[in-house]
């Protein structure tokens, strides 16, 4: 079912001579330009995409608050299949309609798009961020992706066992593609162990030959039964079903994907049977401060540092789920909630 939750503006986008069909959802713009990747997916209709925008935009909204960015939520669905849809063309008339919008929303990759597929909608666009280092851009946002969700993974495991490391503790990811493998490195050299599974076999053989103590398992019903003290779901959505809450043994659940949870109420189940949830728009937020740091000039270093502090960050949803006897989903939402308000009302400041 489709929800509008308070979306600024939604715009379909259709340029029949390249095939282009596509849905940009601006949630807020509350605390800047709204920011977030284009999704290139072959939905089976409009209004599965219409869902999925509208959903994901919001996502936006809360993750770049709690990153600390001066930009709102967006995103953006190009409906179709990228293998065999996707042409120079189709990127450019993309391009345009996000210039039509004059920088209410800034756009960047998402799965099914690549930082060559920015440097064409660049050509038609000044909103374009996430583009190739040959063209001046931040290039791949899961190095900082990854990245990100490993110093969320430090605070939770401080939280759990008392150190901020992954030495010795068997950490599963599902899904070992362009997070997921940077994360398998970021892991092993701190030590942890590799359980890793990915529908593509090509996917788990590149982290094997990478890390050879890495255990392979066929999929994610028996990732789950495996012995774990972390789960990293890094492939797509809603890795967090009722099942999965009821009966996860793992410690702790940090990982890249978006949309965790499948419905609202599966983080209670997981507070209430002692497992650590970070919340995946905080913990993955490094890719966004990745991208948005493209606007002022790219600088990795300052990129970098910027996304270091999701161990802060983490840590201090941690604190405060426990203070007000909330799980961190319902804390990191409060806290993202809280910063839109108070930073938004700046805005009406006459200057
Ligand atoms: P990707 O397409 O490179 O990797 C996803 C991997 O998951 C692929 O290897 C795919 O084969 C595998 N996969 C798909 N379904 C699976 C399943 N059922 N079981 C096991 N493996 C499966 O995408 P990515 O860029 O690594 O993104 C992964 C997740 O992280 C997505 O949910 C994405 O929205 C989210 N994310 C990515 C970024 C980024 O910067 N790339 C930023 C924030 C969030």
């Amino acid at each position: 079912m489709t929800v509008f939750q308070g979306h600024e503006q939604v715009v379909f986008c259709a340029d029949k001579a390249s095939g282009l069909r596509a849905i940009i959802a601006i949630h807020s713009t509350a605390l800047g330009p709204a920011l977030g990747g284009t999704r290139f997916y072959p939905y089976a209709d409009e209004d599965e995409a219409l869902a999925d925008v509208l959903e994901l935009s919001r996502g936006m909204t809360y993750k770049n608050a709690m990153a600390g960015l001066d930009h709102g939520g967006g995103k953006a669905v190009i409906i179709g299949d990228p293998a065999r849809d996707k042409s120079e063309v189709l990127l450019r008339a993309y391009g345009r309609f996000v210039q039509s919008l004059g920088g209410r929303y800034v756009t960047a990759c998402d799965v099914g798009t690549y930082s060559p597929d920015m440097d064409y909608a660049a050509r038609e666009s000044r909103f374009v961020t996430g583009r190739t280092e040959a063209a001046g851009g931040a290039g791949d946002s899961s190095i900082l992706t990854a990245f990100g969700v490993f110093q969320g993974m430090r605070a939770a495991a401080e939280r759990v066992w008392g150190r901020p490391t992954l030495r010795g503790r068997r950490v599963g990811i599902q899904g070992v593609g362009k997070v997921g493998r940077r994360l398998a490195d970021l892991l092993a050299e701190d030590g942890a162990r590799l359980v890793i599974c990915d529908v593509d076999p090509a996917a788990t053989a590149r982290v094997v030959a990478a890390h050879p103590m890495t255990t392979v398992v066929e999929g994610t019903a028996e990732l789950l039964a495996s012995e774990l003290d972390v789960y990293a779901p890094c492939a797509l959505g809603q890795a967090l079903t009722d099942e999965v809450a009821a009966t996860l043994d793992a410690r702790i659940v940090c990982g890249g994907a978006n949309n965790q949870l499948s419905h609202p109420g599966i983080e209670k189940v997981l507070a209430e049977r002692g497992v650590l949830y970070a919340p995946d728009y905080v913990v993955n937020a490094g890719g966004v401060i990745q991208v948005a740091d493209e606007l002022e000039g790219f600088s990795m270093e300052r990129a970098r540092a910027r996304a270091a502090g999701i161990f802060d960050t983490t840590r201090r949803i941690f604190e405060l789920a426990e203070r007000d006897a909330v799980p961190p989903a319902v804390a990191a939402d409060r806290m993202a909630e809280r910063r839109m308000s108070e930073v938004g009302q700046l805005r009406g400041i006459w200057l």
